[in-house]
């Protein structure tokens, strides 16, 4: 079981700052006919809770609301329920919370992002915290689909065409990571016939955003081939990656060896027992 913050006392709480913390970042937007429109907010908390549990993290509450929605990567704002949240917003609400954790003892925080609009204002807000605390956290952010090498990329996709992860928005791998964790709220029977690879976006951006620069529909690229199969695929390599990007960054911490490995470090060692 993960350790949720909001379920745990002040006390419970601050007796865990030697132990990761993980805050778990979404958006409220429009997934097309078939996908509801908490998907990157549900996917980031599912990820999140997964991680939380393989480094013994505290999971802090999602937040649940993101930069805006933009036409090429999440159909835009014209859609209702899409809740789009200004840059500046989204910086202070970041800004705020990491500076809480950090000012109540935190030293390591893992930042999780699910909407990919959001990530320049979120490195925005760690970099104001890193300067104004002096560096004396580390917080190190991903994007879920980030760390996933080209390896499994070809496992997860198998012969299904990837678009981009900017058009990957309601498609094969949210659809997947849904079927996988939340089954229910996915409806397939409603994707419609017409939802192919067709749609190209202009290779520029105009303001405003009008009725036809997307799809209808909502979505930017076909769910076609989604399955929870791929979505655990997804999740077992990007909790590979992350566990292991957390070890390096956090629990080692190898302030004597920065640049080597973590593999170098273990046939380090065990040369050193061999003997
Ligand atoms: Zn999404
Ligand atoms: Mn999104």
């Amino acid at each position: 079981m993960a350790v949720r913050m909001d379920q745990l006392s002040w006390k419970e709480f601050a007796e865990r700052s030697h132990q990761p913390v993980i805050l778990p970042i979404g958006s409220t937007e429009q997934h097309g006919q078939h996908l509801p429109m908490g998907v990157d907010t549900i996917l980031a908390e599912c990820i999140a809770t997964d991680l939380a549990e393989r480094i013994d993290g505290t999971l802090m509450p999602t937040l649940s609301y993101g930069y805006k929605s933009r036409p090429q990567s999440g159909g835009g704002p014209l859609f209702p329920g899409t809740i789009d949240l200004n840059g500046s917003t989204v910086i202070a609400q970041v800004r705020d919370v990491l500076r809480e954790l950090i000012d109540d003892g935190f030293r390591n925080i893992l930042v999780l992002n699910a909407h990919f609009e959001n990530e320049a204002f979120i490195l925005e807000a760690i970099d104001l915290v890193n300067r104004e605390t002096g560096g004396v956290a580390t917080v190190v952010e991903t994007n879920w689909w980030d760390p996933l090498t080209p390896h499994d990329m070809e496992a997860i996709f198998d012969g299904l065409p990837f678009p981009g992860w900017a058009l990957e928005h309601a498609a094969v791998t949210e659809t997947s990571l849904m079927l996988h964790y939340a089954p229910e709220l996915v409806h397939l029977d409603r994707v419609p016939t017409d939802t192919g690879t067709s749609f190209a976006p202009a290779p520029y951006v105009r303001y405003p955003v009008r009725p036809g620069d997307v799809p209808a529909h909502g979505g930017l690229a076909s769910p076609a081939g989604a399955s929870a199969e791929r979505g655990q695929l997804i999740v077992e390599a990007c909790m590979r990656a992350v566990v292991s990007i957390c070890e390096q960054e956090f629990v080692g911490r190898q302030p004597e060896h920065p640049a080597l490995e973590p593999q170098v470090i273990e046939e380090l060692k065990t040369i050193g027992t061999a003997s």
